[in-house]
């Protein structure tokens, strides 16, 4: 059942029948408020095509058992199973060892696990960690903490007005004291994809870490960690057509070995005695516990389904979806956007008029359209803007033209209501 990813070769993208993809999604068929379901929310969870559906029910029907610990045929079959996940896992993000992945909750636990595990061990009263303006704000709280308790210091990248960061004002902050750089791949709430690859040659020519925060980029772009030489990289499985509570932490092995465990517990250790404990080796020196066995080994079906259609075919699509959405946007009167980077992916943040996010979510949400309306999680973002938030149309492969029509129809209703 378990393939190698290098197996898969993407179709050409004039080859792909979006529609029939489109079909892969149940939910995609159901109704909402009587209406036909528009789902605009992708950047905050994916939908999960039948295929993936049907693995979780497969895995308890069928192989349920603990990982790691049996000698049973079930558990065996069971750790194969979420051992080749981790190989699938790898190679998607073409680490070079397995030992490198480390299954966690998210990106968010991932980040913790960071800031616990690297931020105890290597940071010091007086050192820095810069993150930027645009961060989620499980990029900046862990971040916090760890400043606090150590007694460092929080700095932060601004951004300009379309939502980019300012690169000598990113130059102008790193100092002999920066310790990491944590940034954001792409931004949830603005759609800005950010110069990692630059970033992270600006901080290793001074021997910086870097963190990247992968969880909106992993579901749009082909990530290489190793092509990025980025020390650390998190995503989150949810987003990509995966099991929710499923992510990952990606790590440097040199680094990992450095540094200690997160959490205790079964799993993690090597020998266990009142008087001292020993650790497990990597990766399992950073899972305590029974893992989300059955998420970790269903994201490995998302991610062999997202690469039967393409990594690039994928984000040539969204990008499509984005351009029409915003074109058509922009031919109506009072639209401000929020985010007008240069390089942007899957994301169309606006306001229209004075009319309240909210607002406008709760009209498209009886007419059956699914937005985010907030602040994304995104707090000090919103601040910079001076706005409380924006309506989000966040976009996936498996959106189409319709969806956009329905789109801008609630957006118009929503207009002559509420303006
Ligand atoms: N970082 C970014 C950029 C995000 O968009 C999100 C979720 O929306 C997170 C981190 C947190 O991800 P999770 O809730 O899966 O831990």
């Amino acid at each position: 059942m378990v393939n190698s990813t290098k197996e898969i070769i993407s179709p050409s993208y004039t080859s792909i029948d979006w529609k029939k993809i489109r079909e892969d999604f149940p939910i995609l068929k159901r109704e909402v408020n009587n209406q036909p379901l528009v789902y605009l929310d992708n950047a905050a969870t994916s939908q999960k095509p039948q295929l993936v559906i049907n693995a979780i029910a497969h895995y308890y029907s069928y192989y349920n058992a603990n990982v790691h610990r049996g000698v049973h045929t079930l558990s065996q079959e069971g750790t194969n199973a979420f051992e080749a996940s981790r190989n699938t896992i790898k190679e998607f993000i073409n680490a070079s060892k397995t030992e490198e992945v480390i299954f966690t909750k998210g990106t968010t636990n991932s980040i913790n696990l960071l800031a616990y595990s690297w931020g105890r061990k290597f940071v010091k009263e007086g050192d820095e960690i810069m993150i930027s303006a645009m961060e989620h704000h499980s990029n900046i709280v862990p971040w916090q903490i760890l400043c606090e308790e150590k007694k460092a210091l929080l700095k932060v990248i601004p951004i300009n007005e379309k939502g980019e960061l300012i690169w000598e004002e990113f130059l102008r902050l790193l100092s002999d004291k920066t310790k990491l750089i944590s940034v954001v791949h792409i931004s949830n709430a603005l759609g800005t994809i950010n110069p990692v690859k630059a970033i992270i040659e600006e901080a290793h020519r001074r021997n910086i870490w870097v963190h990247i925060d992968g969880a909106q980029a992993a579901p749009h772009l082909q990530i290489d960690v190793q092509e990025l030489d980025c020390d650390f990289y998190s995503f989150s499985g949810h987003k990509m057509c995966g099991p929710t509570g499923t992510g990952i932490f990606y790590g440097k092995e040199k680094w990992l070995e450095e540094m200690p465990p997160f959490e205790g517990g079964g799993e993690m250790i090597k020998t266990v005695s009142f008087e001292k404990t020993t650790y497990n080796d990597l990766p399992f020196k950073f899972e305590a516990g029974t893992p989300h066995i059955e998420g970790a080994i269903v994201l490995a079906e998302a991610i062999r389904y997202l690469q039967s259609i393409g990594l690039s075919n994928i984000s040539t699509r969204e990008n499509e979806l984005v351009h029409q959405t915003t074109t058509r946007l922009k031919e109506m009167d009072g639209i401000r956007f929020i985010g007008t980077a240069i390089h942007k992916s899957s994301v169309v943040s606006f306001l229209v008029n004075n009319i309240h996010p909210y607002d406008m979510g709760m009209i498209l949400d009886k007419m059956g359209i699914a937005v985010r309306t907030g602040h994304h999680c995104t707090q000090p973002l919103m601040d910079f803007y001076r706005i409380p938030g924006t309506v989000r149309a966040s976009f996936s492969f498996y959106n189409n033209e319709n969806d956009i029509d329905r789109l801008m129809e609630g957006v118009k209703k929503s207009i002559q209501m509420l303006s």
